[in-house]
């Protein structure tokens, strides 16, 4: 199979390709146009070219091609979400329940949200100040790997609804899902231009489009180091940044224990660990820190590992040799800096055929963490588990803190006080209390500190995919 680049509305062959493989098998899925500055100019000229049409559309017709793209979406939900486990390697339980499912209602949510698009009037005795809100123009939306086609698609959505026109860059480890939407963009009747779509590696796609000088705004998702890459090369430009995370997990004496238990596997096993608001960092009282972990490392051992095209799977494999090096390279630290394996490890999972030569990790639980480890500071991005103690209230702040990131965190008490304290007290764009990750599409999502600059989602997609003005009228 080919993925061809997708500009102005027209399937454009690669001048080279590479290949996409699955994670599980190392099965070649597809070979896969390798764009370059070439294909960029050509895309944000078609997206330049489709814009002013596009953005002076009634909101209500933009609306109802959007619905439809969603329509679409939710009616191939089997087939998108194999395609995207295949591609990825996490769980079809997840990419078809959750993930893909999710996808189609972020369409529908900005077609209901773009018709409503309002302003504010400031009145004064001599004065009368309004505010229009427009859209940005050519904007570059770029996709990290995990979950990428939800992640596409929350940009996607927003963006094309609101008026502007887009040029996606996936990550060259999952395009596949990507080319799809493509294609039910324009089946959807959404004009050639408005989305395009090309593929390639970060430096030979994702660098030039957010350089190039009619690119508007960047909504992009994806590690620190990149994001403070792409704010330095692209100067001035409207920006919007999801970043890495190490997120706390903070579980006091007082919390409902059982229901914290599933809660922290949950936040850091699902979606194979590869997942930018996991709970990496499990902080637990001191008093029922050895419980605690015993219960833990117990079910993490039962977690079930394997062909993530299987149901019953929990975790699958990472997403590429390199980043299963990069993983199993932090379970060696993690014992060389005297943390205690409780399971896991780096004996990978036995698994039979095609899935023997997959890249598996088995769920690693280390106790006895200090918050001062490389294995607590630095985004692992897998299934490893660290359970850190604390005393108090105040240790628990303090060490929630203690990390360059800060873009969700979690608190579990029954002390009503307490869970406000600490949640107000975490320096975080997000917190969860007494909950795992429940996503509203109207809440803001997004980070502070390392994990971002601005929030998307609701209203707060205002900030990445529309302009204010403000007219003031002399009376
Ligand atoms: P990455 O930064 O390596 O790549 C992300 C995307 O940027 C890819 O499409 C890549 O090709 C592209 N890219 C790479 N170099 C570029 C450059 N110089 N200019 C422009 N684009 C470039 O990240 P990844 O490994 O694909 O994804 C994992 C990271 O994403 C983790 O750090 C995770 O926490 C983060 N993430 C954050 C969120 C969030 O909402 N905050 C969500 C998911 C993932």
């Amino acid at each position: 199979m080919r993925i061809d680049h997708l500009i102005d509305g027209r399937s454009v062959s690669g001048r080279d390709y590479f290949e996409t493989v699955n994670p599980a098998t190392q099965e070649t899925l597809a070979e896969v146009a390798r764009g370059g500055a070439e294909e960029v100019a050509a895309a944000v000229q078609a997206a330049k070219a489709a814009f002013p049409k596009w953005a002076s559309r009634p909101a209500v017709e933009r609306a109802g091609l959007i619905r439809k793209l969603g329509d679409l979406i939710a009616k191939n939900v089997p087939e998108i979400s194999k395609t995207e486990t295949r591609d990825t390697g996490q769980p079809i339980a997840q990419t078809g329940k959750q993930l893909v499912p999710r996808a189609a209602d972020n369409f529908y949510y900005f077609a209901e949200m773009c018709v409503r698009v309002d302003g504010h009037t400031y009145p004064t005795p001599t004065h009368l100040n309004y505010t229009l809100f427009h859209p940005v123009g050519v904007c570059a939306l770029i996709s990290p790997w995990n979950v990428p086609f939800m992640t596409a698609t929350w940009k996607v959505a927003p963006a094309l609804a609101f008026g502007n026109t887009a040029v996606l860059k996936m990550s060259e480890l999952s395009p596949l899902t990507a080319a799809r939407l493509g294609e039910l963009a324009l089946e959807a009747g959404i004009p050639p231009g408005v989305l395009n779509i090309v593929h390639g590696y970060g430096t030979e796609v994702g660098e030039p489009l957010c350089v190039h000088p009619d690119v508007r705004g960047i909504s992009f998702t994806g590690s620190t180091a990149t994001g403070n890459r792409i704010v330095r090369a692209a100067g001035l430009k409207k920006f919007s940044m999801e970043l890495g995370g190490k997120s706390p997990f903070v579980v006091f004496e007082d919390a409902d224990l059982a229901r914290a238990l599933d809660a922290a596997i949950f936040m850091i096993f699902s979606n194979n660990g590869e997942r930018c608001t996991a709970g990496s960092r499990i902080l637990v009282q001191k008093s029922i820190y050895s419980e605690f972990v015993r219960q833990f490392a117990e079910r993490a051992k039962n977690i079930r590992v394997g062909d993530p095209l299987d149901e019953q799977t929990i975790i699958g494999p990472m997403i590429s040799q390199a980043h299963l090096s990069k993983v199993r390279s932090y379970i060696d630290l993690g014992s060389k800096e005297g943390a205690t394996l409780l399971c896991g490890g780096l004996d990978a999972p036995k698994l039979a055929g095609a899935l023997s030569k997959g890249n598996f990790v088995a769920p690693t639980v280390f106790a006895n963490v200090n918050n001062k480890m490389r294995i607590a500071q630095d985004e692992i991005f897998g299934p490893v588990a660290c359970l850190i103690e604390f005393t108090d209230e105040q240790d628990a702040i303090a060490k929630a803190n203690d990390v360059q990131y800060g873009l969700s965190s979690y608190v579990w008490s029954e002390n009503i006080g307490r869970a406000h304290r600490v949640a107000a007290a975490i320096e975080a764009g997000m917190c969860f209390v007494n909950s795992q990750n429940v996503r509203d599409l109207r809440q803001p999502f997004g980070g502070t500190k390392a994990s971002g600059i601005g929030r998307e989602g609701g209203t707060w997609s205002y900030e990445a995919f529309l302009e204010p003005k403000n007219v003031c009228v002399s009376m």
